[in-house]
């Protein structure tokens, strides 16, 4: 497994994740839509927070099973996180927000169908 690093804009909010950058995928719903955040799901677990939480302000809506934080000094969206069906803790990380990642060279084969919901 692969680990990535990655940060808000500003640096202020740093992470880790390991993941492998496949099952990329983008979602439709009205958050997504406008953000353009491209995603991997992985378990909470693998998402380590190394810096910044404190910066982050959380932002909810519709059914409010997901924290779709932003930084509060720069507005990246680097992650989000909540809890499935069967109360698993995952996270949703914004691979745009890797350090040292080409967007162009990222395959994106999911379309997540989240207007739907
Ligand atoms: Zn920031």
């Amino acid at each position: 497994m692969a680990r990535h690093e990655g940060s808000c804009h500003c640096g202020g909010v740093t992470f880790e994740v390991d993941a492998e950058l496949e099952g990329l995928a983008t979602c439709n719903c009205s958050m997504c839509g406008r953000s353009g955040a491209i995603m991997v799901f992985v378990p909470d677990t693998a998402l380590t927070r190394t810096k910044g939480e404190e910066l982050l302000t959380d932002y909810q809506f519709g059914k409010k099973h997901i924290h779709h934080a932003f930084c509060s000094v720069c507005g990246s969206r680097p992650y989000a996180w909540g809890k499935g069906e069967d109360g698993s803790a995952w996270a949703m990380v914004n691979v745009r927000c890797l350090n040292d990642l080409d967007v162009h060279t990222l395959e994106i084969t999911k379309r997540y169908d989240g207007r739907s919901l």
